[in-house]
């Protein structure tokens, strides 16, 4: 069984609503099936923006009636496939209109609308294309969280609840018929509808894969995978066939279009293959990612090169650090106090050098660590990595990717790798970061012999 999760581009317009029927067609005639899918694209915006000003007294809900009755009408579906929805939408926002303010409780539920309408219209439309389908919101086929409004976590029996409700093979109750199932939502004990957050759809995914034992996991995207670079930067970068997890959350830090390493933990704990691919280009392999992932190669350890822009330097020069115990201690617990996270650390006897990637919060911080030792800011850095397992332990990699950038003519400003590591990570001005990616990743993936 498969579980195939569509986003919400996939089922944001008529034409990308066709090509993710077909896909599921196609995966229909080779065994079971489970869809998931989110709000077509916008709505949950729309949704949120309406609930804001139902808070302040204007009640609208016509801008998302609007959009999602557009799509039935390109398919010429009845409006009253979603009749209940848009009732209970006007109702909410009411709700809200009344109390004057949004609590989390509120948003969730009149967020909730998005994925809602998108398994309604989405089902029909794929029963009207030959794959007979049923939609399901998540809560009634056994979704059910904590009561944490805006980032609801599943109860830790809500798995043999959707096994009941599903089946293994996702046929239980729907039986001849492909189930379609919103993503992001789910329900309380007590039966107050819950999200589980932004983005939260490729969370349900795997939730739902997990607990059904899927075969494997598909994230329908508008990409090929996860790439060996930023393609707007590096023209060359083409898609990594296998990830392993570890890799893929290094990946994700530096927000390359990769899923985020929580919401892929509940498939990759049961050793379920996750794998992304593009409703673009639906003959592609996309990337899988696997816990394992692919054996390390030590001769070519590198799967990718990734950036992230705009993070700032800091450094504590301190001649106190000489041969003291605890100084790092001190020095880490301001951060740690005043909620700043730290991404790359590098020490010499008597400095500490280390990147945060928001400097919002850092002025009080810093004059803290005044007190610890002569501090210097440096801003508009950016962390350049190269990702991959076993690059820690490889011959060589260091070599080249020095004479690489200092062919590009790059200053490399810190620099944090280590044995065991599955990235080596470096920092360099905002200015040269597009050109050391591209040095980087001719270096690494085209020179490869
Ligand atoms: N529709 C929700 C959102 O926009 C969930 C998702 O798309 O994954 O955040
Ligand atoms: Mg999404």
């Amino acid at each position: 069984m498969r579980v195939v999760k569509f986003g919400g581009t996939s089922v944001g317009d008529p034409t990308r609503i066709v090509a993710a029927c077909d896909i599921v067609a196609g995966k229909r005639a080779k065994g079971p099936v489970v869809v998931v899918v989110s709000a077509a694209s916008k709505v949950t915006d729309m949704l949120l923006k309406a609930a804001n000003a139902a808070a302040a007294g204007v009640v609208d809900a016509e801008p998302v009636v609007g959009r999602v009755r557009s799509l039935l009408d390109a398919f010429s579906l009845p409006h009253s496939l979603v009749e209940r929805e848009v009732l209970a939408l006007r109702e909410a926002l009411a709700t809200v209109a009344k109390t004057g303010s949004l609590s989390l409780e509120h948003a969730d539920l009149v967020a909730s609308f998005g994925e809602r309408f998108s398994v309604r219209t989405f089902a029909a439309v794929l029963s009207a294309r030959g794959v007979t389908a049923t939609a399901f919101d998540a809560f009634d086929v056994g979704m059910i969280t904590d009561a944490q409004f805006g980032a609801a976590e599943p109860l830790s029996d809500s798995a043999a609840r959707v096994r009941d409700a599903l089946g293994v093979d996702g046929v239980a109750h729907a039986k001849d018929s492909v189930a379609v199932v919103t993503g992001f939502i789910g329900k309380t004990e007590d039966g107050r509808v819950t999200t589980l957050g932004r983005g939260g759809s490729d969370y349900s995914a795997a939730l739902f894969g997990a607990a059904m034992r899927a075969d494997e996991i598909e994230i329908w995207t508008d990409v090929d995978g996860v790439m060996t670079a930023d393609p707007r930067v590096v023209r060359a970068a083409r898609t990594i066939p296998v990830l392993s997890f570890t890799e893929a959350a290094e990946l994700a830090y530096f927000g390359a279009k990769v899923l985020h390493p929580k919401t892929i933990h509940p498939a990759v704990r049961e050793n379920i293959p996750v794998r992304v691919l593009n409703t673009f280009n639906p003959e592609g392999e996309g990337t899988v990612i696997l816990e394992a992932g692919a054996p390390p190669d030590l001769e070519h350890p590198a799967r990718a090169i990734a950036s992230k822009k705009s993070i700032t330097m800091v450094q504590v020069v301190s001649s106190r650090m000489l041969l003291a115990h605890g100084f790092l201690a001190k020095l880490f617990e301001v951060f740690a106090r005043h909620r700043i996270a730290v991404d790359m650390v590098a020490t010499s006897e008597v400095s500490v050098t280390l990147t945060v990637d928001r400097d919002d919060l850092l002025t009080p911080a810093l004059n803290e660590l005044r007190r610890i030792g002569d501090v210097q800011v440096v801003a508009g850095r950016s962390l350049v990595a190269i990702v991959g397992l076993g690059i820690g332990d490889a011959l060589g990699i260091a070599g080249r990717v020095f004479s690489a950038l200092a062919r590009a003519r790059v200053n490399i400003e810190l620099i944090s790798a280590g044995s065991g590591r599955a990235n080596m990570s470096l920092v360099v001005a905002d200015a040269d970061a597009d050109a050391a990616v591209r040095a980087l990743h001719h270096a690494i993936f085209d020179e490869r012999a």
